[in-house]
């Protein structure tokens, strides 16, 4: 075992973990930083529970500082864990460290999910998966033929544009504050891809237009942003009635910017359904089983009960 001293948290942790539990139990985990407020683990012990695996499988949370993520991997084939989810800062780093891919990392550049086969590191990614099921259940809403607008460019925002590309809307358009950051994440769009211009006339029309607008930034997100800061790229008083406002942050629920936008009349899916969402899909990779959604749900909802803002019903 790695030494107390060892700079690369996870290898003391992970090995730790698996002294911990012996040989028997099927380890699973979360590797980010800052880790400790992930609920990821809550929703992984939650399905175990559920599938009746409450006493062979575990989750739980390991701290690897940025940078260290190949020490993290290091560990996770030492001490056997069976999968792990990853989350910032390491999305990139994971994606060139794992044995193999998928294709949807590949194209991505981003890994949220590592399979273990049996020390072959598989590297995917669940987030837009994710996405689309939380709009399918939050709202009833398949892109597929529909107009789609992406506030924010960042590794979150990649993996909705290229879902929503791959689902079939019409337009995944894109609006950033760094444009030529948009322009590389429309470009996962292909053919149906866009980026927006700053003015406020592309701007107004892009919002007018779409049937989903999609905040993947962390604008609104608890204690994220300063007082001072500029204001929302998006203000949600231009969106409308038979819209769909999907925010990707889930803390505060509902977000400052979801309670606007459904007072202004879009119907408001919150960012804990792709949380859930994305877990529970690596929850099959991991397992084979079938996830048990509602279990999950039910856990993410004992943390933070739903708040979402009255809001007209689904388009
Ligand atoms: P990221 O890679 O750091 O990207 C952040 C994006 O937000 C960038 O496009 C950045 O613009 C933009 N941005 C940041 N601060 C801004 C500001 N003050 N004004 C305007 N734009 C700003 O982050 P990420 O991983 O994509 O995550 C984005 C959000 O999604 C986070 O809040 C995260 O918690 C959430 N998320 C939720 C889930 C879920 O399951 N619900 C999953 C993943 C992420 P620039 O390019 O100009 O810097």
């Amino acid at each position: 075992m790695a030494s107390p001293e060892t700079p690369a948290g996870a290898v003391v942790t992970m090995d730790g973990a698996r002294a911990a539990a012996g040989p028997g139990p099927q380890l699973v985990g979360v590797i980010g930083s800052p880790i400790a407020h992930s609920l990821s683990p809550l929703l992984h012990n939650a399905a175990f529970t559920a599938l009746g695996f409450g006493a062979t499988w575990h989750s739980q949370a390991f701290e690897v500082p940025r940078g260290q993520a190949a020490g993290a991997l290091t560990a996770m084939r030492r001490a056997g864990l069976r999968g792990l989810s990853v989350t910032m800062p390491h999305k990139a780093d994971v994606a060139a460290l794992v044995d193999e891919r998928t294709e949807v990392a590949r194209r991505l550049g981003a890994v949220n999910c590592i399979v273990n086969r049996e020390g072959v590191l598989l590297g995917t990614n669940t987030d837009g998966e994710g996405f689309l099921a939380s709009l399918a259940r939050g709202a009833a809403f398949s892109p597929a033929g529909k107009r789609c607008l992406v506030i924010g460019a960042g590794g979150a925002a990649r993996a909705v544009v290229l879902a929503l590309a791959d689902a079939g809307a019409d337009q995944v358009a894109v609006l950033n504050r760094t444009p030529e950051r948009a322009a590389t994440a429309a470009a996962l769009a292909g053919s149906v891809g866009s980026l927006v211009p700053a003015e406020d006339g592309a701007r107004l029309q892009a919002v007018r237009s779409a049937d989903l607008v999609v905040n993947a930034t962390p604008f609104g997100m608890a204690g994220a942003l300063p007082e001072g800061t500029a204001p929302w790229l998006v203000a949600p008083d231009l969106l409308h009635a038979g819209q769909v406002a999907a925010d990707l942050v889930y803390a505060p629920r509902p977000t400052p910017w979801l309670v606007e936008a459904a007072v202004a009349g879009a119907y408001p899916v919150d960012g804990l359904g792709m949380l859930v969402h994305q877990a529970a899909a690596q929850l099959v990779l991991w397992t084979g089983e079938d996830a048990p959604v509602e279990a999950m749900w039910q856990a993410a909802e004992s943390i933070d009960p739903p708040k979402t803002p009255t809001g007209p019903t689904a388009p």
